[in-house]
């Protein structure tokens, strides 16, 4: 920005916010990035710094400022810790916005546009496991290091469901909208399919909606938020009918960008926005289901969209809690981000690896029998540090235990 150009409302927004940071340093002991940088420039307190400077005209928007914030994972703990209330998360999106550099998601984000291609997709993989091609594929040196990736981490996934229009409850009962996002049809076909059972089971009239719908999380975090607004207007116009009902989003990560969708003009959807694990945790089930014991020692993850993001970090625990029979494993600290967050295990494999060996170590040391998370990356994340660790574990959304006590998973 030249003296001469006025800076944009989007570029005062970034200076105000990032004054409200008196530099404490209380947001760095939190940080994953700082954690294992040890920089500065990849802390809170340095990344404000940076989009302070890039929206003031002070520095240029080259590849070492783009990657500072790109490395950034958006998991919130420096905003939940912050006594000064800086609005971290809206700083990171705005500043990305300034840095195209930053964006890396954009052949993911159009592969998931595309729910054909990403079934047909599925569908090529669970052969290549069947096969053992997979294994062999994920050595071709000349394949893109994203998908030798996506090779090694992914699990075998469910066959996918399609649930577009779906109708599942009672004639009568309370009104709900299930937002399975753009991935779970695909890649999360258990998960959508117990969610669908276990809320009709409890009495909820469930729909979903006919489109294929997408939060706009990827968007936005890759500061693309012209992309990002247009896809909360689409999903707001397909859950305009039942306009009160509450939008019951599966993943953690969809559920925390509807929330805030009134950012995106969309203040309607936001209010209505629910978190899956939070509203069948603290909602009255219309009717009183009959549980039978399901055996498990589970250990609860609380994805950084749920704890530091809704703040509901007691959501899955407090679920959890109400299905019989289960051993909920409890750990005194509190871990740092798994390393999954959205696109970042495939847009900065290294540090996330280090997060994921991290989390290795914990399922190592904790040794449980499951892990219940809400979070279709985090499950991902934690069960390729469960595989590296040689552990045998189960990861699964926790409405997957629900429905397992429903009878009906
Ligand atoms: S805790 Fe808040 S005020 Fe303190 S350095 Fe971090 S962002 Fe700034
Ligand atoms: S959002 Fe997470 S990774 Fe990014 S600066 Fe804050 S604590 Fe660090």
């Amino acid at each position: 920005m030249s003296e001469t150009t006025p800076p944009s409302e989007a570029a005062r927004r970034i200076v105000a916010d990032a004054d409200r940071c008196v530099q404490c340093g209380l947001c760095l002991p939190v940080c994953p990035t700082y954690g294992l940088l040890r920089e500065e420039a990849d802390s809170p307190r340095g990344r404000i710094a940076l989009a302070r400077a890039l929206a003031a005209g002070a520095l240029a928007p080259d590849p070492v400022l783009a990657g500072h914030l790109r490395r950034c994972l958006l998991c919130r703990a420096c905003e939940a810790m912050c006594p000064a209330g800086v609005p971290f998360a809206r700083i990171m999106d705005a500043a990305r916005a300034r840095a195209p550099a930053t964006d890396r998601s954009a052949p993911l984000r159009s592969l998931l546009r595309r729910p054909r291609l990403l079934r047909a997709g599925v569908h090529a993989l669970r052969a290549a496991r069947r096969t053992g091609l997979a294994a062999a594929a994920a050595r071709l040196p000349l394949l893109p290091v994203p998908l030798r990736r996506s090779v090694t981490l992914l699990p075998t996934p469910a066959r996918p469901v399609r649930v577009a229009g779906r109708r599942a409850g009672p004639e009568a009962g309370p009104r709900v909208w299930l937002f399975p996002g753009c991935t779970g049809e695909a890649l999360d076909a258990r998960t959508v399919a117990d969610a669908l059972d276990a809320l009709a089971a409890l009495g909820f009239r469930v729909r979903v909606p006919e489109r294929h719908l997408c939060c706009g999380a990827l968007a936005l975090h890759a500061g693309r938020s012209a992309e990002a607004r247009a896809l909360a207007a689409r999903a707001a116009a397909a859950l305009a009918d039942d306009g009160e009902a509450p939008v019951v989003a599966v993943a953690s990560g969809c559920a925390l960008n509807l929330a805030e969708a009134d950012a995106l003009g969309q203040p309607g959807l936001a209010a209505r926005a629910r978190e899956l694990t939070a509203f069948l945790a603290a909602t009255p089930w219309p009717r009183a289901p009959s549980l039978r014991p399901v055996r498990l020692r589970v250990l609860p993850h609380a994805p950084c969209s749920l704890a530091h993001g809704l703040r509901a970090a007691g959501a899955v625990e407090a679920l959890l809690r109400r299905v019989p029979g289960l051993e909920v494993v409890r750990a005194a600290d509190a871990p740092a981000c798994c390393g999954g967050a959205g696109a970042y295990a495939f847009e900065e494999p290294e540090l996330s690896a280090a997060l994921r060996a991290q989390w290795a170590e914990r399922l190592t040391a904790l040794r449980p029998q499951a892990v219940a998370t809400p979070n279709l990356g985090c499950a991902l994340q934690l069960g390729a540090a469960a595989r590296e660790a040689g552990l045998e574990l189960e990861v699964l959304h926790p409405v997957s235990l629900l429905a397992r006590a429903l009878g009906r998973a």
